[in-house]
């Protein structure tokens, strides 16, 4: 690991959520208002602590050409070692930061002696004694969508009620649950806990696993209660896949809007029936089109969310010409989002043994790219005010 800085270069933030220390332009250290570290830039090099104290690093390449934005990017998870190391440089920042305050404002010296006072007391051992308070507070979070990623997360249920899309694995160890009323009060406690005073700058809350907006609303109203109680003034959002979703009319999710529901992400993943039918998804283009339209009639707005690449070369064309010809149906606007997501093989998933039974060929990395870019320009002619954005499931950290 490359040595602190020889010549102090003092940057210091005192931001309403976070604290951001760097004495070089090499290093950026920040940590939350609990004064845990949350995140690095070091040496191009980015590194994400989770709330389990589980440590990811991110790094791009070069771009290959003036043309494009980056080169390829890889993420690897940190090794306990590095990670503890990592926690020690930023005790030692924020330690070696005391000799720079009057680098802030007079008004934030106050503040910051304090922020850099509880950030000096996570040692690595405590640090990674976070990884427990996180078990006894969640079951594993497998996924979430990407503008959820900032949320508060809570667990009215468990899995997902279908657990069949051959593509998913997400929720293959859990069978779907819902928590008992006791037992959600009592996670809702446990997740106050741990996230502490850091919880302030968490802007929504993300009602999880896989499916929770599958419930009725007379089972969602006093989960939602709870949940703003501990949590208040801030937006829900939720997976909610076209299948389940539809088990609600309009006026349901317009309850849902008026108690704060404020944005569903919809694994649509295609537009081309039969794609959707070989990956054992219910649902079908038009089934999606008049859900999307029954959100958009209560106020919800959408995250729809397309995969790049899924059935291989034999599902290519259909797959594209079908998503293109949804997206010209949703009227998707400003508070929407498309997210387009490059399909990886989920390990335990059925995918791969159905794709070789049936002879689905993947696409290589470039037919990939290719057929991401097709179907970005596709959205963005649909939906020229919506945000269209690339959402790599490995990259979550929560
Ligand atoms: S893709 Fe969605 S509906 Fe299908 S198994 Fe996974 S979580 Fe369930």
């Amino acid at each position: 690991m490359p040595r602190p800085a020889d010549h102090d270069d003092w940057r210091i933030a005192v931001q309403p959520g976070a604290t951001v220390l760097s004495r070089s332009r090499r290093e950026v250290v920040s940590y939350d208002l609990e004064g845990r570290v949350g995140s690095w830039f070091l040496d191009g090099t980015v590194y994400k602590r989770s709330l389990a104290s589980e440590v990811v690093a991110r790094r791009s390449e070069a771009s290959p050409t003036p043309a494009a934005a980056r080169g390829p990017r890889h993420r690897w998870a940190v090794p306990a070692d590095e990670a503890d190391a990592l926690f020690r440089r930023a005790a030692v920042l924020a330690d070696a930061a005391e000799g720079a305050v009057d680098a802030v404002p007079a008004a934030a010296r106050d503040a910051l002696r304090a922020r850099l006072h509880e950030a000096r007391a996570w040692s690595p051992e405590r640090l990674q004694g976070e990884r427990d308070r996180f078990a006894a507070a969640y079951a594993p979070i497998p996924i979430l969508p990407p503008d959820q990623y900032g949320a508060v997360v809570l667990q009215a249920t468990f899995g997902c009620s279908w657990n069949r899309c051959t593509f998913c694995s997400f929720y293959q160890d859990r069978p779907f649950q819902v928590r008992p009323p006791e037992s959600f009060a009592a996670h809702v406690d446990a997740v106050r806990a741990l996230l502490g005073r850091a919880a302030d700058a968490r802007r929504g809350v993300f009602l999880a696993d896989g499916n929770a907006l599958v419930l009725a609303n007379a089972r969602l109203r006093p989960i939602l209660d709870a949940a703003r109680a501990a949590f208040p003034d801030r937006p829900f959002a939720g997976f909610v896949d076209v299948f389940g979703g539809e088990r609600k009319g309009v006026d349901d999710w317009r309850e849902l809007r008026a108690l704060g529901l404020q944005r569903v992400a919809i694994g649509v993943e295609t537009g081309h029936d039969p794609l959707l039918g070989w990956l054992n998804k219910p649902g079908s283009a038009d089934e999606a089109a008049a859900f999307v339209a029954d959100l958009k009639r209560a106020g919800v707005r959408v995250a729809v969310i397309l995969m790049v690449g899924v059935g291989g070369a034999r599902f290519a064309e259909a797959h594209v010409a079908g998503t293109a010809a949804l997206l010209a149906r949703l009227a998707l606007d400003a508070g929407d989002v498309v997210y387009l997501s490059p399909f990886v093989v989920h390990p335990g998933s059925g995918y791969a043994e159905r794709a070789a039974a049936d002879g689905v060929a993947p696409l290589d990395p470039e037919e990939i790219a290719a057929q991401y870019r097709v179907l970005r320009t596709a959205a963005r002619g649909a939906a020229p005010r919506t945000p269209v954005a690339r959402y790599d499931i490995d990259e979550f950290v929560y």
